[in-house]
């Protein structure tokens, strides 16, 4: 398919230019072991195999910044980026293991999911989250729970959220808008004057809404939310103390049957 050539305002250009310096800074099996850091965070997350690595791999631009979300070992790992000038780093992406993946052994699985609830929602630092969901899925029931984690930081507009619908380039037109509308009657329920969400279409494959995201992504880093830039620094004690992770995997554990993708 052919890759959309849009008229690109300097806006675009300049966040385009932000992601393409996207760079690996670390990986971490728990959320202990992520850097204590104030850089403001933007977090990857969506159901294995909605397109993720894929989405980060187009904004930077980069064949396999990302790593495909099977790829054994990776799995259960957050990995970290770095953005920004190399010795003034201005924010971080991380990108969360995909949910929801049947042939994974449950203990691991629910271990993990209890790392990710526990990052989604104590990860001091965390600015942002990108949610990637298959354009011809929808919101499944494990992104609705994902978002229920969410929704406290959400509504106050601590945490902003953009719900990026993937692989456009499989629909039609109608279909596309069917998509959007669905998923808008979903997010309108979560959405208070204070949230900061927003939604839309993406394709890999003809670059559709790669500039827009890579803007709002930008504008987020550029646009500091109010609540952390006037909270004191260092890491909330929590933040090293996860003990109630198994009822926040719970909560992240979708009936059996429905973890197919
Ligand atoms: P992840 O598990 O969420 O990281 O998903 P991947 O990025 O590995 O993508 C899963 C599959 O969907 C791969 O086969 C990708 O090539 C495919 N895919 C991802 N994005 C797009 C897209 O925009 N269009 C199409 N047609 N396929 C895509």
């Amino acid at each position: 398919m052919k890759k959309t050539v849009e008229a690109v305002s300097p806006a675009v250009k300049a966040a385009l230019g932000w992601c393409h310096g996207a760079r690996f800074l670390t990986t971490a099996a728990q959320l202990n072991q992520l850097p204590v850091t104030e850089l403001p965070e933007i977090a990857f997350v969506g159901r294995s195999n909605a397109g993720k690595s894929t989405a980060i791999n187009s904004l930077a631009q980069r064949k396999r910044l990302a790593f495909a979300s099977r790829t054994p070992g990776r799995t259960q790992h957050i990995n970290l980026f770095e953005l920004g000038p190399k010795l003034a780093a201005n924010a971080l992406w991380a990108d969360l293991p995909g949910y929801g993946y049947a042939a994974v052994e449950r203990a691991a699985k629910l271990r993990w999911q209890a790392v990710m609830s526990d990052y989604l929602q104590l990860r001091r630092n965390l600015d942002g989250v990108v949610l990637l969901i298959d354009s011809r899925q929808g919101f499944t029931d494990l992104d609705q729970r994902l978002l229920a984690l969410l929704q406290p930081r959400l509504v106050n507009g601590q945490v902003r959220l953009l719900a990026v619908l993937t692989k456009a380039d499989k629909l039609n037109a109608s279909q596309r808008q069917l998509a959007l509308s669905a998923a808008q009657e979903v997010l309108a329920e979560i959405s208070t004057d204070e949230a900061d969400i927003g939604l839309m279409l993406f394709s890999a494959l003809s670059n559709q809404g790669l500039g827009d995201m890579a803007e709002a992504l930008h504008r987020w880093v550029m646009q500091p939310r109010t609540a952390v830039a006037a909270s004191p620094s260092g890491v909330l004690a929590h933040e090293t103390a996860l003990d109630d992770g198994a009822a926040a995997a719970a909560a992240l554990q979708a009936p059996e049957a429905k973890e197919d993708c």
